[in-house]
């Protein structure tokens, strides 16, 4: 099996390349351009393996995608790169309609091409798997979940882009046959997430002193999975998701941002005990435009269908992630002092 990866360096995408190289033994080659959130130093543990190549490529860019298929010759392929900070698509969207929209295109029309040259089973075996968010749903109110018939309504730039990836993806099938398959995943967590975000923001300031900034009155909801069970299902969605269809991924793990961050602290008081706990370095920031108030998953289609279960639940998942930055300073620290002042505001989403 050659599976071609975009943004395999990435939070997500480093997961599913050490997945799939490690443990289900395919044969990769991740397509990446190493934004600032592209980090080869999350693949080391596979980056020498027989069965695993690196392309650094824009997927804007056609002729390279094209070079990209017609040299390797991929069975699959899992689009995972975009622009993914909530906070960043906020002050830039630019590089989020060129990334998340053209690249896409560019990406699909590049599959269309290769996918049209084939013939026989290896035509009848090529899979597309667009990977997306459940941000595009926009927000919960108190109740309900998010199925995979609920309708589009993106409250960020970023999520209206991703939202545009996916109509493109379906479309794609729809018109030209080719074999697509969509999933949206909620929040995820867990090592090798990029110091901006979330937990890993909170984790790595509670360690340094610093303040934990909290959006709001910290009530919006999040539904959280372990990066590692998004690599499964994806893997799973991407073997034998039915075409034409989207499936949601998701642990129903639904946790208040403000009740995430004390969790951090107190595994972060027994972990790395300071004079003072933790919690009181929480400090309440104003809200981000357009903060979506809750994500809640359902996950029944991919449950029933495919069998995929979600392996790790929040307890267990957080304190390993801390475990794991507090053990692995060598991945973040580079990053916190190139990229990241530790300053800026992280966010309350996958963001
Ligand atoms: P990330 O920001 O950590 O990684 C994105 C990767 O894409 C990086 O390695 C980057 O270098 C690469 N990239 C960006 N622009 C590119 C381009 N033009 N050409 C080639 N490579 C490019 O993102 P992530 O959190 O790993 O998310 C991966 C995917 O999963 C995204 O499509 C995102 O929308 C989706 N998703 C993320 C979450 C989450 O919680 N993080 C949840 C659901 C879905």
């Amino acid at each position: 099996m050659r599976i071609l990866i975009t943004g395999g360096a990435g939070f997500i995408g480093s997961a599913l390349v050490r997945h799939l190289v490690r443990d289900v033994g395919a044969d990769v080659l991740n397509v990446d351009k190493l934004t600032y959130a592209g980090n080869q130093a999350s693949l080391k543990i596979i980056e020498n393996a027989p069965n695993y190549r690196f392309l650094k490529a824009d997927i804007c860019d056609g002729q390279a995608m094209h070079e990209a298929f017609a040299s390797f010759r991929p069975d699959r392929v899992m689009h995972l790169a975009a622009e993914s900070h909530v906070d960043r698509s906020i002050t830039g969207a630019a590089d989020f309609v060129q990334t998340n929209v053209m690249g896409t295109f560019v990406l699909l029309e590049a599959a269309r091409r290769y996918w049209s040259g084939l013939e026989g089973e290896a035509k009848a075996d090529f899979r597309f798997l667009h990977v997306s968010t459940d941000e595009v749903y926009g927000s919960l109110g108190q109740d309900g979940l998010f199925h995979e018939q609920t309708p589009y309504d993106p409250s960020s730039p970023y999520s209206a882009t991703k939202a545009a990836s996916d109509h493109l993806a379906i479309a794609w099938q729809r018109t030209y046959g080719l074999p697509v398959v969509v999933s949206n995943c909620s929040n995820n967590y867990g090592p090798y997430h990029f110091p901006e975000k979330l937990i890993p923001l909170i984790i790595l300031n509670a360690l340094e002193g610093r303040q934990l900034p909290v959006y709001g009155n910290g009530a919006n909801i999040r539904d959280w999975l372990y990066v590692e069970d998004h690599a499964r299902a994806l893997h799973v969605i991407a073997s034998r998701g039915r075409l034409g269809e989207k499936y949601n991924v998701g642990g129903r793990n639904e946790r208040r941002n403000i009740d995430v961050v004390q969790r951090v602290c107190a595994i972060m008081d027994r972990l790395s005990p300071k004079p003072n706990p933790h919690e009181a370095l929480i400090t309440y920031v104003t809200d981000r435009p357009g903060h979506d108030a809750r994500y809640a998953i359902d996950a029944t289609r991919l449950e029933t269908e495919l069998g995929w279960k979600a392996l790790e639940n929040f307890d267990s998942g957080i304190e390993k992630t801390v475990a794991w930055y507090l053990e692995n300073r060598w991945w973040w620290q580079p990053l916190r002092e190139k990229v990241y002042s530790g300053e800026r505001l992280g966010t309350l989403g996958k963001d």
